[in-house]
């Protein structure tokens, strides 16, 4: 697919979830959740800098979050597109998508799973990311974030603004703003963090709904995804008997009646067998998907310090 035709289908997906007439409470508050990110990304970041030239670029590290942020930016840059077209003195069919890239950044600071590294590598060329890494970059990982991205923007001076899928609810999230400067100790750019207000249950909700390709380690009892070294499954989702007392499914409807799915099974994809070897020495236990847990005070359970 093309970045045009992954942008449209991004478009398609997300008009056809706005349309969704459900007493789902989580739905509702999912579409509510939409509208607001959009209409932040069209109004306020669209209007400030130009999607097309390379001063905004995407933070993506393949976590749910950056996923969902990816989908919802996809399809404002189509409807970007439509309204540039409409307003073009040519007819609509002789337009053509003007980008094929999107530039993003991953900084791959700490030893990460190989599912993600796949899932990532799998992602960037589905949503045509031209993704800038140290390893890619320079051979080597990243030393600290704030290094990594001065290193980005010597690399792309162009840059003025970041988009980040960072949470109200992640640690030290409820002070950050949609747009802010970086700290004066950081290299210079806005972060945008369009989608600060999306709870956890409304992340589950669109993914599911998208039918994009989910990461693995998510169907196996990750809710939140860091360094090898520092990440376990979500001890709340351990398959037992007390805990499936505790748990219920919340989004079998966005399951059943997933985008454009051409057949009934979820569209998460195989665990690396590197990690189902490193998830069987850690334990003999099961886990039930990420997206049986909602709450969004426990999502960073399986977050460890070492
Ligand atoms: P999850 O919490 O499930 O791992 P996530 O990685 O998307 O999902 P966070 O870990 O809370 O969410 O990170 C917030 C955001 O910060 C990400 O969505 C991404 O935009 C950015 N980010 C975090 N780590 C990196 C990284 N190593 N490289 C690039 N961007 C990152």
């Amino acid at each position: 697919m093309s970045l045009g035709e992954i942008a449209e289908r991004c478009y398609n997906m997300t008009t056809s979830y706005l349309k969704v007439s459900t007493s789902s409470i989580i739905i509702k508050e999912t579409q509510d959740a939409v509208r607001l990110t959009r209409q932040h990304l069209l109004e306020e970041v669209f209007t400030r800098w130009s999607p097309l030239n390379g001063e905004i670029s995407f933070s993506y590290n393949g976590g749910k979050d950056c996923q969902v942020l990816l989908l919802l930016y996809l399809s404002c840059l189509w409807e970007f597109f439509i309204i540039q077209a409409e307003r073009s003195q040519y007819d609509f069919k002789y337009q053509k998508f003007p980008m094929n890239n999107l530039f993003s950044v991953y900084i791959d600071l700490a030893k990460t799973f190989p599912t993600l590294e796949n899932f990532v590598n799998l992602t960037s060329e589905r949503y045509q990311l031209s993704l800038y890494s140290s390893m890619r970059e320079h051979g080597t990982k990243a030393s600290n974030m704030s290094c990594a991205f001065g290193d980005f923007l010597k690399r792309y001076p162009e840059t003025q603004a970041i988009l980040i899928g960072v949470r109200a609810t992640d640690p030290f999230g409820d002070t950050l703003m949609a747009i802010q400067k970086t700290d004066s100790n950081w290299p210079d750019f806005y972060r945008v963090q369009p989608i600060l207000h999306w709870k956890l249950a409304n992340i589950w909700s669109f993914l599911l709904y998208s039918d994009e390709p989910i990461c693995g380690l998510y169907g196996n009892g990750f809710t939140s995804i860091g360094g090898i070294d520092t990440t376990i499954p979500n001890p709340y989702l351990i398959d037992s008997k007390d805990n499936r007392s505790k748990l219920s499914l919340e989004f079998q409807w966005e399951i059943d009646n997933a985008f454009e799915r051409g057949n009934d099974k979820i569209n998460v994809l195989e665990v690396d067998p590197d990690d189902q070897l490193w998830l069987k020495k850690l334990g003999s236990e099961k886990y039930l998907p990420g997206w049986y847990l909602i709450n969004d005070e426990i999502e960073r359970a399986g977050r460890i310090k070492k």
